[in-house]
């Protein structure tokens, strides 16, 4: 038995979500309406490590209609530190596999679907077309720098986040408005020496950076409050720094200025 509960959308939510979204549904900024639309969007999640571990569950208990998880990483010993969607028993199977199914159990009425490859920038398949919203959560500028010209070229907002030794940073870009500042003129001649991809993470830190993304997440499909649009939030969780420091469009950007 399924009561129907008409929005300005003509989205449904059936009795069970009703149920399950109470306390989302409590909120006026979100309300039925609200977890109606969630229910029609659909997010592409790109990296399952330690930022994609919390976006994934709260993606998932959120009540994102669509999610697509994109990673070719296997489960090993040392991502049990931070990258809580895994277990002891999960090691050797494909990140994909069983952040799908830790999904699925927390939120069986969702759809996932998976996708085990590296991106690549000539990829035949465009998996972002018609998707609302992007999220980063890998480790690498390299990756970075091509999911910023998918997002630019699919006209799809980004949130990235990083998280290295106790200091986070999360930003969403607008590249689905005209005239945004974009990843490329954050970090135009950042080389990956300078990434520190071997340093040590702070645990902690990548479940607040994660949490903070699916936050913006939210807030952007359902235009919620102040949101970190254009604007890098830097995070030193050792020293409980947290600063917002505003993003101007680079005139001379190679990446977002040719696309217009
Ligand atoms: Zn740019």
């Amino acid at each position: 038995m399924r009561t129907k509960i008409k929005t300005k959308k003509n989205i449904q939510l059936t009795d069970e979500e009703l149920l399950r979204f109470n306390k989302h549904i409590l909120l006026n900024d979100i309300d039925i309406e609200g977890q109606a639309l969630l229910k029609d969007k659909h997010v592409i999640l790109i990296g399952l490590g330690g930022l994609g571990s919390p976006l994934a569950y709260y993606l998932a208990s959120s009540g994102i209609g669509q999610i697509t998880l994109v990673d070719d990483d296997i489960i090993d010993m040392t991502n049990l530190q931070r990258q809580i969607l895994y277990s002891v028993d999960d090691i050797g199977k494909r990140k994909v596999d069983i952040a799908k199914l830790k999904m699925h159990k927390l939120n069986p009425e969702i759809i996932i679907n998976v996708i085990s490859e590296r991106l690549i920038s000539n990829s035949e398949i465009n998996y972002f077309y018609g998707t609302d919203l992007i999220i980063d959560a890998t480790d690498n500028f390299e990756t970075r720098s091509l999911i910023n010209k998918i997002s630019i070229d699919n006209k799809v907002p980004l949130i990235m986040g990083a998280a290295i030794k106790f200091s986070g940073q999360i930003i969403v870009f607008r590249n689905d408005l005209p005239d945004q500042p974009c990843y490329n003129c954050l970090y135009e001649n950042v080389s990956e020496s300078d990434a520190c991809v071997d340093s040590g993470v702070f645990a902690a830190l990548t479940g607040v950076v994660g949490s903070m993304q699916a936050s913006e997440c939210i807030k952007v499909l359902l235009d919620i409050g102040e949101r970190l649009e254009s604007r890098l939030l830097t995070i030193d969780l050792k020293n409980n720094d947290f600063r917002i420091i505003k993003l101007n469009k680079d005139k001379q950007c190679k990446v977002c200025n040719v696309n217009k």
